[in-house]
C-alpha cells in the first residue's frame, strides 16, 4: 500500500512540474467501493487521508466505525445521490461531489439547516452527456452553479467522470472552463487512467481506486 500511494504521488508531482495551469497541493483520493474496512484501515495507516464513496448505504455500513478511530480522516461522496437520502448523506461525508439537479441542492441545503452541518459540495458535470451518466448536462450547468449560490450551498467546486472511450483532456478542459467561469476553486477530475493528464490540467483532486487498491472484480 505504501509502495502504491508512493507511486502515485510520485507521477502526480512529475505531471504537475511540468505543467503552468497545475494546481499544487492535488489531494490524492481513495476510491473505496468495494475495499473492506480492513483494507481502508491499511491505506490509512500507510498515510492517506481522503477516501471517496460512492453509495451512501456501503458508506455507512463501513465508516462510521472508521472515521471515529481516525478523525483526522475526510469522506467524499463521489457516487450518485438519491433525494431521499440527503440527510444521511450530510451527517456521515465532509464533502458531496455529485450535486446534479436543482432538487438535490434544495434538500441537501434543508438537511444542513436542520442539522447545523455545512458539507462542502462539487457540482458534477455529464461532460460527454452520457446518459447512463450521473451529472448535469454542459449546457444546464450554469443554471445549477447560480442555484446553488442562491440558496447558500456551500459550492466549492466541479466533479467529472469523462467518457471512457474519449481523450479525457477536452473533458477536463470544460469542466476547468465552467469552473473559472464561476469563480469555483475545486476540481475533482481524473482517475486511474487518466489522472496525469487531469493533474496537468488543473485539477485539485484526483480520485484513484485501482491503482491505490488493485484492481476491482
Ligand atoms: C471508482 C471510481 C473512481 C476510481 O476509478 P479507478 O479507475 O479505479 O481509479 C473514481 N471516481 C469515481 C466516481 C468512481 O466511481
Amino acid at each position: 500500500m505504501e509502495n502504491h500511494i508512493a507511486a502515485i504521488t510520485t507521477r502526480i508531482n512529475a505531471a504537475s512540474a511540468g505543467s503552468s495551469l497545475a494546481s499544487a497541493p492535488v489531494t490524492l483520493l481513495g476510491a473505496s467501493k468495494g475495499q473492506d474496512a480492513g483494507r481502508i484501515q491499511e491505506a490509512i495507516q500507510a498515510g492517506l487521508t481522503v477516501f471517496g464513496e460512492n453509495r451512501v448505504q456501503e458508506a455507512a455500513e463501513k465508516w462510521p466505525a472508521l472515521l471515529a478511530r481516525y478523525p483526522q480522516v475526510r469522506l467524499h461522496l463521489i457516487g450518485p445521490l438519491q433525494t431521499n437520502k440527503a440527510m444521511d448523506a450530510v451527517r456521515l461525508f465532509h464533502v458531496i461531489q455529485t450535486v446534479d439537479r436543482k432538487k438535490l441542492a434544495d434538500s441537501l441545503m434543508e438537511s444542513m439547516t436542520q442539522l447545523k452541518q455545512h458539507v462542502s459540495c462539487h457540482v458534477q458535470v455529464n461532460t460527454g452527456a452520457e446518459p447512463q451518466k450521473g451529472g448535469v448536462l454542459p449546457q444546464d450547468a450554469d443554471g445549477l452553479i447560480e442555484h446553488c449560490k442562491h440558496i447558500g450551498l456551500p459550492l466549492e467546486g466541479l466533479m467529472c467522470i469523462p467518457p471512457h472511450d474519449q481523450p479525457p483532456a477536452p473533458h477536463f478542459a470544460l469542466l476547468r472552463t465552467i469552473a473559472e467561469r464561476h469563480g469555483l476553486r475545486e476540481l475533482s477530475m481524473g482517475m486511474s487512467g487518466d489522472f496525469e493528464v487531469a493533474v496537468r490540467m488543473g485539477a485539485t483532486c484526483v480520485r484513484i481506486g485501482a491503482a491505490l487498491f488493485g484492481e476491482r472484480d
